[in-house]
């Protein structure tokens, strides 16, 4: 359900990260000790011959085959597929199975959206067939726009426009005196996690709640609408999960364990992540005369949308019926999970997932990235059958039920979690694949390896490398009028000819349990931004001609994600020593720490600020008298972060992370096999390092100190969220308790990198 919203806002592909002053690193580097004893020759040897295993052909055949039929959760062609893709594995050699669980997944059974005052309209809810698409005429089976885990309700009430429904949209609308309380709010889709929008406007008194796409973010406002061109036309609806994700997702019935046949359960009431008021996603054709029929004060111009109307905040004159009816019951969802054994260290695992079910047919989201990762599975079979064996095992995912809140790979994580922590070695997740420059997020520890890989890659449409084509993407965005401070820091990284940074991860794919619950180095992977799928997300029209046109016409970015991913499964799989470097980390952790601090000053002068002009009057005095127009709250003093604790943990990790790296420069052949062996059990457990039991603030489930989903911003990640969340909620008491536990995971890590250092110092 990834989604990187790249119609309004120019796409960094490599977001955030590693401070200035890095220099250029040489192209075999410390990582390349990692590679098998003949060295590198044999290793892009043996990556040649999986790139000739790659066919374009295989990938655009499968996609037709799983995007047939509608496969969401419960679906027949959800458990087809299944199949076809466990033979598949079989076929190529794989000791393939498939592992079930039992998830509560609420199916709609009737539902209905009504305009009843001033004037009366029903909505169509419905997203007829497109000329020239035959799949989007083949939707029986599939399912109507729907948001699932929202609650079940009968409402009728006045309508509130609330903009993107974001926590800045309800000050806003309280300094127009708008109350959402007893109302159903009308949010347009984008700026934040979408099950935030329904859990902000209950926690404001809301009653019900719609969301719509407005064209202005991917109709035609963004480009021509399908079938003309690619973006979404005016009965498209995305759908998506509103389930309560930045608590914890998998199975909201078993939080931090598996949802196997004999779990404990928590009731349906207990489930904290299900909503508690009605959602329901609507297209701009049913938004249109809702919103039209809206009154009162007109609404600040960066609340307008793309409609030809202009956009009021009401409440009333419109008053809508709201109406939803689902079954509460619990559905079987299918993994496939295929194994390749390895031959020198079979207990350490390389994990490489995709999830297979869509809203409907799910061409681009996610069977775009499914199929590649089918490639490099059978790619790699073919090369088992031709003598090679991985050093390690290999373990293949394609997970079931990621749209409804990464079920799948969320309940096959905690069920097999004590294993994953003593022997997974890095997770590697791709989810939409498209047309594009190289996107790639994770654990900074990982960061040298994807350079490598990324330079070994050769892109499609240029012919240069994905890596130079993302250096030069970097560089020239950059330039753009009003290109962010964080876009031109980058683009400085990039001009030095040092290792691109990558960005931390957040969620909204299935790599959350793995990083966040676990503590599994992991990697998130894709190709996006010179396609049109983001039109079609989660519609009925995210269809394989959808794809075939707008998507990747050829199949061709398909084959460079398995060429991506394939490498860094190979090179992960035979490293005599594990590629991590620490540098890399330490770097970024210190552009974190920094971030905070400005963070603490900025609050600080922003809250003296607005005391100065409460003082002065000057809201009032700036505002049009006869507008209803009140000043903002007064803020309470922003008190001064007790930091030192988090400055000398980085210090350290800073010492500590040279010292290694300086140290892996050696030869790691000259390390004994018993040497070996201790210092890949030291890397492979690393980043649990990073985890502190207790969890996040309010969410246990999210152990990860580093990295973690914004509890108020959705999929975006939030570095050292726990001390970035306190000081964002002005919770000042937790900000000075979690800069003390965040810097003692770090004085872990650290001291973990030391005894690493140590083994390699003994050669
Ligand atoms: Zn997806």
């Amino acid at each position: 359900m990834r989604r990187v919203s790249k119609s309004v806002s120019v796409v960094v592909p490599f977001l955030l990260s590693v401070a200035g002053g890095v220099t250029a690193a040489p192209v075999v580097g410390p990582s390349f000790i990692g590679f098998d004893s003949d060295g590198t020759s044999t290793q892009r040897a043996l990556e040649q011959r999986f790139d000739a295993e790659l066919k374009a052909d295989d990938l655009r055949e499968w996609m037709r085959q799983l995007a047939a039929e509608p496969n969401q959760v419960g679906s027949p062609h959800d458990k087809a597929n299944a199949e076809f893709v466990l033979e598949k594995f079989k076929e190529w050699g794989w000791d393939a199975r498939i592992e079930t669980f039992s998830v509560l997944y609420p199916t709609l059974k009737s539902h209905a959206l009504e305009l009843v005052e001033p004037t009366q309209f029903s909505a169509s809810l419905t997203e007829p067939p497109i000329a020239g698409d035959a799949s989007s005429s083949r939707a029986d089976g599939g399912l109507a726009p729907y948001n699932v885990f929202g609650a079940d309700g009968d409402v009728t009430a006045e309508l509130v426009y609330v903009n993107y429904g974001m926590p800045d949209d309800y000050k806003e609308l309280a300094r127009h005196g708008v109350d959402v309380k007893g109302k159903i709010v009308i949010t347009r889709y984008g700026k934040g996690w979408r099950g935030l929008k329904p859990k902000l406007a209950y926690e404001h008194g809301a009653i019900g709640c719609l969301i719509y796409s407005d064209p202005q973010d991917d109709g035609y406002s963004a480009g021509d609408v399908y079938p003309k061109g690619g973006y979404r036309p005016a009965d498209g609806v995305q759908r998506g999960s509103v389930a309560d994700m930045t608590l914890y997702p998998g199975d909201p019935l078993t939080p931090g364990v598996g949802a196997t046949a004999n779990a404990k359960r928590l009731a349906i009431a207990d489930a904290k992540t299900v909503l508690k008021i009605p959602v329901m996603p609507i297209s701009y054709a049913d938004a249109t005369p809702l919103l039209a029929a809206l009154g009162s004060e007109v609404v600040p111009r960066t609340w307008r949308g793309s409609l030809p109307i202009t956009y009021h905040f009401g409440p009333g004159p419109a008053k809508v019926h709201l109406r939803i009816e689902s079954e509460w019951t619990r559905k079987t969802i299918y993994d496939v999970i295929a194994t390749m054994r390895g031959a020198e260290v079979p207990d350490e695992w390389i994990v490489r997932g995709n999830h297979r079910d869509g809203w409907v047919f799910g061409a681009w989201d996610p069977l775009s990235g499914h199929v590649a990762m089918l490639a490099e599975a059978k790619a790699i079979g073919a090369l088992v059958k031709q003598g090679w064996k991985p050093a390690r095992t290999l373990v293949y995912a394609s997970w079931d039920g990621e749209e409804p809140g990464l079920l799948g790979s969320t309940e096959w994580a905690e069920t097999h979690a004590d294993e994953l922590k003593r022997k997974a070695v890095l997770y590697l997740n791709s989810d939409t694949n498209s047309r594009g420059i190289l996107s790639a997020e994770g654990s900074h520890s990982l960061q040298h390896l994807i350079n490598q890989v990324a330079a070994d890659v050769r892109d499609p449409e240029t012919g240069v490398n994905v890596r130079q084509r993302l250096r030069a993407k970097v560089e020239v965005d950059a330039q753009a009028e009003g290109a962010s401070p964080e876009a031109k820091r980058i683009a400085k990284i990039a001009e030095s000819g040092g290792d691109l940074p990558i960005g931390g991860l957040g969620s909204g794919s299935d790599y959350s349990a793995f990083l966040q619950h676990l503590g599994i180095a992991s990697i998130n992977i894709g190709y996006q931004g010179e396609d049109e799928q983001a039109g079609v997300y989660h519609s009925n029209y995210d269809t394989f001609e959808h794809y075939e046109r707008f998507g990747d016409p050829g199949f061709v970015y398909g084959v460079t994600l398995s060429q991506t991913a394939g490498r860094i499964v190979l090179r992960a799989a035979d490293a005599g020593v594990l590629p991590l470097r620490f540098g890399d980390f330490a770097d970024t952790v210190s552009e974190y720490t920094d971030e905070v601090h400005k963070l603490a000053e900025t609050e600080r002068a922003k809250s003296e600020t607005v005391d100065r002009l409460l003082d002065a009057d000057a809201f009032k005095l700036a505002a049009d008298p006869t507008q209803k127009s009140m000043p903002p709250p007064r803020d309470d003093i922003v008190p001064y972060i007790e930091f030192a604790a988090l400055d000398n943990a980085l210090a350290r990790l800073k010492r500590s992370a040279k010292a290694y790296d300086d140290a892996s420069a050696g030869d790691w052949k000259k390390l004994s096999a018993a040497q070996r062996k201790d210092l890949n059990a030291l890397l492979q457990g690393m980043e649990q390092s990073l985890l502190d039991a207790r969890g996040l603030p309010n969410r246990p489930w999210y152990r990860h100190f580093i990295y973690a989903p914004g509890m108020n911003t959705g999929y975006g990640v939030k570095t050292l969220p726990g001390v970035r969340e306190a000081i964002e909620e002005r919770r000042w008491d937790e900000a000075n308790r979690y800069v003390v536990l965040t810097a003692r995971v770090l004085d872990v890590y650290s001291a973990r990198i030391d005894q690493a250092r140590q083994v390699l110092s003994k050669q």
